[in-house]
């Protein structure tokens, strides 16, 4: 093998390689896997059960019961390492109303 082609093959291994990481970091900010993956996963029940029992399962928004906890933000790069600061607790209506 002569050296022209064997820096083809590593310049492609590099092209490849880096479309692999393209396509990972794309994945994760689908918003399906947002719901499919994060949400369903131990780390994100506990963190809900964080907030909601730091607002006393009470909504911010209409004082009724909570039972569901909301994003003012979403972490961009690294899902679920958002600071519960960023997440409220909420009951289905006012939540529906926010996201429609
Ligand atoms: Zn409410
Ligand atoms: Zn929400």
């Amino acid at each position: 093998m002569d050296r022209s082609t064997l820096i083809a093959i590593v310049f492609l291994l590099g092209v490849l390689a880096l479309k692999r990481l393209a396509f990972e970091i794309k994945r994760k900010h689908r918003p399906d896997y947002y719901r499919e993956t994060y949400l369903k996963s131990g780390e994100w029940q506990r963190k809900r059960y964080v907030v909601l029992r730091r607002d006393n399962w009470r909504c911010v928004y209409c004082g009724g019961r909570a039972t569901q906890v909301h994003h003012k933000k979403y972490a961009k790069i690294n899902i679920g390492k958002e600071p519960i600061e960023w997440l409220v607790s909420i009951c289905e209506n006012c939540h529906d109303t926010i996201h429609h």
